[in-house]
């Protein structure tokens, strides 16, 4: 199939489209390379541009033939979303929605977008299903739901068939240790632990340890990178016109910070020094998928199911890029 990888050259859209090309299909990554990075990207397959240049997306759609996009490009951090609103709505909003206009005019009926965990806020209930209300709590969250709803809304009106999937904690790398987790600043748990262990930072804080969990920090559902991609190939292949699905993804376990900070311990060999710091604002206690939905749906289970094995891969790729792509 001819598919447009938007954001194909950010962390996980990069994985996609090793992936895809893996699985015998045809790549054109649309990225405006904001955050993502060129070497992310296998040679010649990357057009350099921007959602909201709607014509030069409809252009690249028809020339490119596309069959279907896949969309990961988006902004992802809740502390900025909260601090600078107006970049969210753009980016996540405005230029996700002129995609969706390109795809009309460009007749392109298929799309896998990438929703979050982040839409459902602070559930009362765990673990999460896709029937959890989602009520998120801060503009990163409400950028992705609203993306969610005009989805729905395009496919009841104008016949376009999606997948939208809400990802829990995406971490590790690429096993081969040539793609991986690329942010400046760097603000992901198990990135920043091991900036720890290659002498990068003296320490980590741990942002609180008075939650209501086993050992008091906050557990997550950390989801292997490459899982995530291989889901987006399964739902491909469900997607229907004039329909929709929203699956999690995750593993269905949660791990706390202490277990993190204990398992890169584990793999890297260092002490790791650990401070206990307050509170993130917004960080709740526990985030966890029920992900049977995507075991049913998308005959997929993931791969990585110890957090060992997914920190391994991200230490791979960190000590043979300490600087990420930069070096
Ligand atoms: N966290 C932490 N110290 C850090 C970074 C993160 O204790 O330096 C915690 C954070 O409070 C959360 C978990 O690690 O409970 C995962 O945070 P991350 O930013 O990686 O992902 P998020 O869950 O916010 O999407």
């Amino acid at each position: 199939m001819n598919i447009m990888v938007v954001g194909g050259a950010g962390y996980i859209g990069s994985h996609a489209v090793r992936l895809l090309i893996a699985a015998g299909h045809q790549v054109t990554v649309y990225d405006n390379l904001s955050r993502g990075h060129r070497q992310a990207v296998p040679d010649g397959l990357l057009v350099e541009g921007d959602l909201t240049d709607r014509a030069r997306v409809v252009s690249v759609l028809r020339e490119c033939k596309i069959e279907a996009v896949m969309h990961f490009a988006a902004f992802a951090l809740v502390n900025e979303s909260v601090a600078d609103p107006a970049l969210y709505y753009r980016n996540n909003v405005i230029a996700a929605l002129e995609l969706l206009e390109a795809m009309r005019e460009a007749e392109v009926t298929k799309i896998v977008f990438s929703s979050t965990t982040a839409t459902y806020g602070e559930p009362a209930t765990m673990p999460i299903s896709e029937d959890t209300p989602q009520q998120p709590i801060n503009p990163y969250g409400f950028t992705k739901l609203v993306i969610e709803k005009a989805l729905a809304d395009y496919a009841s009106a104008y016949g376009l068939g999606y997948a939208a999937l809400r990802y829990f904690n995406a971490a590790g790398a690429h096993p081969d240790g040539t793609i991986g987790e690329d942010h400046d600043p760097e603000s992901h748990l198990i990135p920043v632990v091991l900036q720890v262990a290659l002498g990068q930072r003296e320490k980590i804080t741990i942002f609180g340890d008075d939650f209501a969990t086993p050992d008091g920090t906050c557990l997550r559902d950390y989801i292997h990178v490459e899982d995530l991609a291989s889901a987006h190939l399964r739902a491909l292949e469900l997607i229907e016109p004039g329909k929709g699905v929203c699956i999690n993804l995750g593993t269905g376990r949660g791990t706390s910070v202490r277990e993190i900070v204990e398992a890169c311990r584990k793999v890297t060999g260092h002490p790791i020094p650990a401070v206990m710091g307050d509170r993130r604002s917004g960080d709740p206690a526990e985030l966890v998928a029920d992900n049977r939905l995507a075991k049913e749906l998308l005959d997929w289970t993931p791969k990585y199911d110890q957090i060992g094995s997914i920190v391994e891969t991200a230490w791979r790729w960190h000590q043979s890029h300490p600087n990420g792509y930069a070096t």
